[in-house]
Order: C-alpha cells, then structure tokens, then sequence
C-alpha cells in the first residue's frame, strides 16, 4: 500500500487503456507432440491490424475483476469468453500483481474485436493488454523482455502479441525472432459463427500422421517466406502460405472447404486457415485488391474484413491520472 501511495504521488495514472493486436501464422510447421504434451512449432507470425483494446481501470482492494464487450465488425459471443479466473487476462494481471509491490484492485474492461477460439490469438492479445496495462497502473518498473518472461508463463501466443510485427516463433511459439517486413501486407478475414478448440485441433492432427504413418521432421521455417514478406510481395508469398494445421481444421470442419473455395473464385492470391481455426485468412496483392475482395466475399454472403500487417503489438493508447 506504501509504494501504491508514493506511486499515487508521483501521478500513476487511474486508468490505463492498451490495444493488443490478433495475429495470422503465415507460415505453421508443426513437430511431433513432446513429452510436456505441447508440439514443438516452427512460425511466422504476422500481427494484423485487427485490435483487442483493454482498459484497466483502478479499483479498492485487491481484486481483479473483468467485463467484455464485443467491438464489432465480427458478432463476437462475448458470453463464450470466462468471467472468472480462467480468464487469459485476470490471469495476466493476477500473475503481474504477485511481482509487483505497488499493485492494487484493477477492473479490466475488454473490448473484443479478435474472433473467439478463432485461431488468432484473441485470448493471448487480452492477456499482452492487460500486462502492460497493469505493468503502467501500478509502475511495477519491468522492461519489455521482462514482460514477455511473464507473457510466455501464461501461453505460448502471449509474447507476440506483446512484440508485435513479423517474428519467427521456435519452441511452442514463445522464442520470437523478430523479422523485418515494412512494407504492408493485406489480407481479407472471414471468421466463422462457431470456434475450434486448439488442443483437440492438435491432437486431430496427430491422429491423422498416424493414420497415414507420417512422421513429422523437425518443424523449419523456410527463408522465402521472409524474403517475400520484407519485400510485401504478395504474389511470391501466395504459394508460400502453410499451415500444419489445416487439414485437422478441415476435417473437423468441412464447411471451411467451400470458403476457401468462394476465396478462390472471389480473386484472393491464396486463402489459409489462420492457426488452428476456424477463422480464414484470404491474401491480396494491395489494399485496393484487399477492399475488392472484401466487397466479394461479403457479396457471397460472408462476414469479411481486410486487414493489414504488421501491426504494432500491445501499446498504451491512453491513460488518465488520479
Ligand atoms: P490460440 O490460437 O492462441 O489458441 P484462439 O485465438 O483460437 O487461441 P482464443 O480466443 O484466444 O482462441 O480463446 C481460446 C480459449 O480461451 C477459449 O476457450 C476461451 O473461452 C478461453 N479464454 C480465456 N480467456 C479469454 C479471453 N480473454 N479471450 C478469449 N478467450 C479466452
């Protein structure tokens, strides 16, 4: 309570509002299932320009508490996200607050924007916010490596959704290298009403390499992918789009099959299943083409949003004093 009040005098802010951005994995290669469980990846990751904003908000005591609401465009069912301590976020800040004398109570409001169990790290971004949040609330005074210590005990997504950008993600995603690509790639997104879990997502597609008797190699990233990103090159980067994971999405769900199709038809350079699902991620060769491929796939009927990358991760937008 002492540092909290020689933190008051100093002007640590009421509130802080942070915006953390969703991600797309460019390019996912999966290892086989270690003995923790978790599978050894090989991604590129890209951060796009799709935000989770949360505001943390002082409170009395000791508490941290949380409200979530749906920011549109997407109808996001807020209510499938936990209220409790299973929440990404509250255990973000409760796990902050354990190393952060002048912590207090904090109410965290989100405001969603990234689909739920979607495939793009939605729950990962709450969780980057809300840390760096928290970190600014209460002036716990820890660096950006340091916090992405903190991010990585919380779930693999985590630290990028704290660094932001393009990055190279080894081990279960949490060694990030980041990687240059200034000039701006466009995609469009078409989420799905319904979420895939990624743990059995994982696990399908184990069932499946034994099924057919793969073995996987070590899960690589290959060089071009980097090359065509820093580049922007969309057409040199179409055929290079991967993911492991896609064909456990598609078996658990088809539908996602006709999408890729109506992406096709509709003139994307190539469309993929963004991490484990369900969410598609369609690629197009400008920002212009990305608008026009919006205005088709919604023409067919789908919720879609084009989106660019990268984005910049979890940044304060604004704060507010006591
Ligand atoms: P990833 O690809 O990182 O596994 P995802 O984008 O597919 O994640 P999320 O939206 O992050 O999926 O949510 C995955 C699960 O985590 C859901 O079951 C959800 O109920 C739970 N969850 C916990 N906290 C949150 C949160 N703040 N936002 C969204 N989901 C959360």
């Amino acid at each position: 309570m002492v540092l909290g009040k020689v933190g008051e005098m100093r002007g640590s802010p009421r509130m802080v509002r942070v915006a953390a951005p969703g991600k797309i994995n460019v390019s996912l290669r999966v290892g086989p299932p270690r003995a923790d469980g978790y599978h050894g990846i090989a991604s590129v990751f890209l951060a796009v320009s799709m935000y989770e904003v949360v505001t943390a908000t002082r409170t009395q005591g000791q508490d941290v508490t949380v409200s979530i609401t749906s920011a549109g465009p997407f109808d996001i069912p807020v209510d499938s996200v936990p209220l409790d301590d299973t929440n990404l976020a509250v255990r973000a800040a409760r796990l902050l607050a354990e190393v952060s004398p002048g912590s207090t109570g904090v109410h965290l409001d989100i405001l969603k924007s990234v689909p739920v169990s979607g495939g793009m790290g939605g729950g990962s971004a709450d969780a980057a916010a809300a840390l760096l949040a928290c970190e600014a609330l209460w002036g716990s005074g820890f660096s950006r490596d340091e916090l992405a210590r903190i991010a990585a005990e919380l779930g693999a997504d985590v630290p990028f959704a704290l660094l932001g950008g393009t990055a190279v993600g080894l081990g279960v995603g949490e060694r990030l290298t980041p990687a240059i690509s200034k000039t701006p790639l466009h995609f469009v997104l078409v989420p799905a009403d319904y979420g895939l879990s990624t743990p059995v997502v994982y696990r399908l597609l184990d069932g499946i390499r034994q099924r057919k008797g793969v073995e996987p190699p070590a899960p690589e990233i290959d060089p071009s992918i980097l090359g065509a990103m820093r580049a922007g090159d969309g057409a040199g980067l179409a055929p290079l789009l991967h993911n492991d994971l896609q064909e456990a999405a598609l078996e658990l769900a088809p539908g996602l099959r006709d999408i890729l199709d109506v992406g096709q038809k509709a003139g994307a350079l190539a469309g993929i299943v963004s991490g484990s699902g369900p969410t598609m991620a369609f690629l197009a060769s400008s920002e212009v083409h990305a608008t026009d491929l919006e205005s088709r796939l919604t023409a067919a009927g789908l919720i879609a949003m084009a989106v660019s990358g990268p984005a910049h991760g979890a940044r304060i937008r604004s704060d507010s004093s006591a």
